[in-house]
């Protein structure tokens, strides 16, 4: 048996800006889950774990790239529920915090050319096609099975929510959250912030696992740049934000999420007495590599 109960509290945070505007605002903390197997990424990988469990593989195989927030989680969670976990590193070879965690918890890493890289099914096939303990995860957890574990977050909770906030890689959370505010036939309009640039795609990433497209908001203004792009504003917002509520936020996702929802209050996005809940999908391994730039934008 995966030992898989969980602690995400959801608190209330005060700003000036909130009482001028009339809205609260609430923190899900899913970051608090666990430290290294944080947020989403306990959520994604929790059906993946019971799948590979029950199809008696012990050896999971997945993607990411040097500063990946899954291939951390993955690590720590093979380790804690006895698996073998092997991570196949995008670029050339290079050594930082994140991989070694990585090591750390047991994983072996494998790195590979952007090209090759792009082919994730070619490379499972070419490197383990013959090992029969070998479990495919795609990267960042991505697929049905993550949706699954993300629509339990709705269930958590007591109380409704008019707006749900998350930050949005390759959708998986998103379409789980949504999942689950369907399956509790909630009112709350699910928003969701990419972290990538030309994120369009995202809608279709998300419809996928619905048959009838849901409502729901793409805010596709708040990249920063692109993926893992930062700018000084964003570390300036770090620091206010996390100097005024006591939780950290990194440069990649959450940085930006929590950015883009005070700026939408800001634009009076919100009607009065809104309440939201914003996700903290945890994930801090995306700081480690930007020391320099943050000591840069905040001293
Ligand atoms: C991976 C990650 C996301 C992105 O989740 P998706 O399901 O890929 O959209 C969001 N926040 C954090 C902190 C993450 O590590």
């Amino acid at each position: 048996m995966l030992h898989l109960e969980i602690y995400s509290p959801v608190q209330e945070i005060q700003d000036p800006l909130f009482d001028d505007k009339q809205v609260r605002v609430f923190v899900k903390r899913d970051d608090l889950i666990h430290p290294f197997i944080s947020g989403n990424k306990w959520r994604k990988l929790k059906y993946i774990l019971l799948k590979a469990k029950e199809e008696n593989k012990n050896h999971l195989i997945t993607f990411g790239g040097a500063f990946s927030n899954h291939l951390v989680a993955t690590a720590c969670a093979s380790a804690k529920f006895g698996f073998k976990s092997t991570g196949i590193v995008r670029g050339e070879s290079v050594q930082n915090e994140v991989l070694m965690l990585c090591r750390l918890f047991g994983m072996k890493l494998l790195f590979v050319d952007r090209t090759s890289y792009r082919d994730k099914q070619d490379l499972f096939e070419k490197h383990f096609g013959k090992d029969q303990d070998a479990y495919f995860i795609d990267a960042g957890g991505a697929g049905l099975d993550g949706t699954k574990g993300c629509a339990e977050l709705i269930d958590e909770h007591d109380q409704t929510f008019d707006h749900l906030f998350c930050a949005s890689g390759t959708g998986t959370t998103a379409a789980g959250i949504l999942k689950g505010i369907q399956k509790n036939k909630l009112k709350t309009v699910v928003n969701a912030v990419p972290v990538l640039k030309n994120a369009e795609f995202l809608k279709n990433e998300i419809d996928q696992y619905f048959e009838k497209p849901l409502e729901y908001h793409l805010h596709l203004n708040y990249h920063f740049g692109g993926y893992a792009k930062t700018t000084p504003e964003l570390f300036q917002f770090m620091q206010a934000f996390a100097s005024s509520t006591g939780i950290l936020t990194d440069p990649v996702y959450t940085g930006k999420l929590f950015y883009a929802l005070y700026d939408l209050i800001h634009k009076d996005f919100f009607t009065p007495k809104s309440k939201i809940l914003a996700i903290h999908t945890g994930g801090l391994s995306g700081i480690s590599g930007m020391t320099d730039k943050i000591n840069q934008a905040i001293f």
